[in-house]
C-alpha cells in the first residue's frame, strides 16, 4: 500500500442495508494508484443477484421509512450528511487522489462541492411544492410532485464524488431511495459516502452502494422493475445503450454524456486573459472532463499572438505528484486511458497536424502524458471531431462569426463552452446561437450548484444541479377537486 493511503483504510466491500457486506462470490477488482502504478486496494464486486436484492431492500426502505418521513426530518438528515462530509473531507480527498490521480487540491475542492450540494438540496426540501392552477371548469386544481421510488444512479470515474452527490442528494431530497453504482475504477469515495450518510442518520437501505463493473451490473440496474429512474453520467455510447434498455418498460432516464466543447475567442476580448486561463479549461483533471474546452476558435487577427501566449501558459502548468498541493496536472486514470489518448495523437501525426507543444510521455512512473497543443487540424480529423478525454487541445483560427458558429454546431455534442468578447450584443448573439446546454462568457465556469447543468444533442438529456435536477426525480401529478 502506498504512503498516502496508510492513514486511511480504503473501503473494499459493497455498502448494503447500512453496513459493509461481503459478497457471496469472491470476485474483486484491483485498484491501481495511477501516479505510482501500485495496487492500493482490492474491491469486492457485487453480483447480479446481490444487486437485485439491494434494489428490493431499498424499495422496502422507501415504503416503510423514507417516502413518508416528514420533510423537515429528511432535510435534517441531508444537512447532517453535509456536515459529516466536511468532518471527513481529508480522508475523502486522499482516497480520491490515490484512487484516480486527481491533484489533491482539486480533490479537496470537489469534496467541499459535494458537501455544498447536500446542503443545497437539504434547504430545497422545504421550498419544493406544486401549484394551484385556475382551470376552465369551476373547482380547484392543484399539482403535487411525488417521489418515484428506487432510483439507480450510475456515475463515471472522472469526478466520482461530486457527480455522485449531484445525483444522490436531489434524489433523496425529493423522497426517493438510491442504488448508487460507482465506476469500476473509482468506487472508494462512493462507498465512504454510503457509510457517512448512514452515520448521519440516513436509515439503512435508503442509499445502497454497489461497486462492480457496468457490463455486469448495468442490465439489472436498468431493467429491474422496481427501478423507476436511471440517472446516468458517462460515455455517450453507454448512455445510448441505457436509453435503449430503459425503453423496455419506459423507465425515466437522465443522461449526462460526452462533450467536445468550444472556447471562442474574439479579437475584441481581453484575449490575453483568455490565453492565460484557457489551458486549465481543457487540461484540468488531465483533460478527463466532459466540459473540457478542447476546441479553441480564435479570430484570425490575434491567432498567432494568442497561440504563443496559450502555449507559454501551458508550459508553466505544474505536472507532477498529485499528492503535492502545487500540482495542477496529474496522471491519466489508467494505462489504457493513456493509450486511448495516444491513438488520437497518432492520428493527428498521420494527418499532418502541428504539435506546438507536448505529445510525449514524461520520463517518470505513472500514467502521465504531456499537455499537448495542436494546430493545423483538419475539420474531419478525429482530434477535432471526437471526445479525446485527455490533455489534448486543438487551437484553430476563424475568419467570420457565422461560419465559426456553423463549425461549432457541426459537433454531435453540445455540453459546454466559453465565449470571449467585450461586445455585449455579440456575446448574447453567439450565446443564443451555440447549441450547448451550458455556456460561460469571459470565463470558464460551467458548474454552479444552484444552476442546471446538462447537454444538448448527444451530450445527453435531463439536467443535474439546481431545482431542475430535483424536479427530474419526481412525477408530476395533477388533481382536480369538484366544487
Ligand atoms: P462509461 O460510460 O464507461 O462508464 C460510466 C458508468 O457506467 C460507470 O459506472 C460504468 O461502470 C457504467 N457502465 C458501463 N457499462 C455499462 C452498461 N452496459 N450499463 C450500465 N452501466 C454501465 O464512462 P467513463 O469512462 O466512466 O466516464 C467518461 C465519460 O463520462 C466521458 O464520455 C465523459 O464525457 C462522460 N462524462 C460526462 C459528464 C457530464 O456531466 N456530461 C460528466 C463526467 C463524465
Amino acid at each position: 500500500m502506498s504512503d498516502a493511503t496508510k492513514n486511511f483504510t480504503p473501503p473494499t466491500l459493497p455498502f448494503i442495508d447500512g453496513e459493509y457486506r461481503k459478497p457471496a462470490a469472491g470476485r474483486t477488482n484491483p485498484l491501481t494508484n495511477p501516479a505510482t502504478e501500485e495496487v492500493i486496494a482490492e474491491v469486492a464486486a457485487a453480483d447480479v443477484s446481490e444487486a437485485a436484492a439491494a434494489i428490493e431492500s431499498a424499495f422496502n426502505a422507501w415504503q416503510k421509512v423514507w417516502r413518508d418521513l416528514a420533510p423537515g426530518r429528511r432535510a435534517g438528515i441531508l444537512f447532517e450528511i453535509a456536515r459529516m462530509i466536511r468532518a471527513n473531507a481529508e480522508e475523502l480527498a486522499v482516497l480520491e487522489t490515490t484512487n484516480i490521480g486527481k491533484p489533491i487540491s482539486d480533490a479537496r475542492d470537489e469534496i467541499e462541492l459535494g458537501a455544498r450540494v447536500f446542503e443545497y438540496y437539504a434547504g430545497a426540501v422545504s421550498k419544493f411544492y406544486g401549484q394551484t392552477i385556475p382551470v376552465a371548469r369551476g373547482g380547484f386544481d392543484f399539482t403535487i410532485r411525488q417521489p418515484m421510488g428506487v432510483v439507480a444512479c450510475i456515475v463515471p470515474w472522472n469526478f466520482p464524488f461530486p457527480i455522485a452527490s449531484w445525483k444522490v442528494a436531489p434524489a433523496l431530497a425529493a423522497g426517493n431511495v438510491v442504488v448508487l453504482k460507482p465506476a469500476t475504477l473509482s468506487p472508494l469515495t462512493a462507498l465512504k459516502l454510503g457509510e457517512l450518510a448512514c452515520a448521519a442518520g440516513l436509515p439503512p437501505g435508503v442509499l445502497q452502494v454497489l461497486p462492480g463493473s457496468g457490463s455486469v451490473l448495468g442490465d439489472v440496474l436498468v431493467t429491474h422493475p422496481l427501478i423507476r429512474k436511471v440517472s446516468f453520467t458517462g460515455s455517450t455510447e453507454v448512455g445510448r445503450r441505457i436509453m435503449e434498455l430503459a425503453a423496455g418498460d419506459l423507465k425515466r432516464v437522465s443522461l449526462e454524456l460526452g462533450g467536445k466543447s468550444p472556447n471562442i475567442v474574439f479579437a475584441d476580448s481581453d484575449w490575453k486573459r483568455a490565453a492565460d486561463t484557457s489551458p486549465m479549461s481543457v487540461f484540468a483533471n488531465t483533460g478527463q472532463d466532459c466540459c473540457a474546452r478542447s476546441r479553441v476558435f480564435v479570430e484570425r487577427s490575434i491567432f498567432e499572438m494568442f497561440l504563443d501566449r496559450f502555449v507559454d501558459a501551458t508550459r508553466h502548468l505544474v505536472v507532477g505528484n498529485p499528492m503535492d498541493t502545487a500540482t495542477q496536472i496529474g496522471p491519466l486514470v489508467s494505462a489504457s486511458q493513456r493509450e486511448s489518448v495516444e491513438e488520437f495523437l497518432d492520428d493527428a501525426r498521420h494527418h499532418g497536424s502541428r504539435f506546438v507543444c507536448g505529445g510525449a510521455r514524461p520520463q517518470c512512473r505513472g500514467y502521465y502524458l504531456e499537455p499537448t497543443v495542436l494546430t493545423g487540424v483538419g475539420h474531419g480529423d478525429r482530434c477535432w471531431r471526437e471526445e479525446i478525454f485527455g490533455p489534448v487541445v486543438c487551437v484553430m483560427p476563424f475568419d467570420d462569426e457565422s461560419s465559426m458558429i456553423q463549425e461549432v454546431n457541426a459537433s454531435t455534442y453540445g455540453l459546454s463552452g466559453s465565449i470571449w468578447t467585450n461586445d455585449l450584443r455579440r456575446a448574447l448573439r453567439v450565446a443564443r446561437a451555440v447549441e450547448s446546454g451550458v455556456l460561460s462568457i469571459n470565463c470558464h465556469n460551467s458548474v454552479h450548484v444552484e444552476a442546471p447543468f446538462g447537454g444538448f444533442k448527444q451530450s445527453g438529456l435531463g439536467r443535474d444541479l439546481g431545482m431542475a435536477a430535483m424536479e427530474g426525480y419526481t412525477e408530476l401529478k395533477n388533481v382536480y377537486v369538484a366544487e
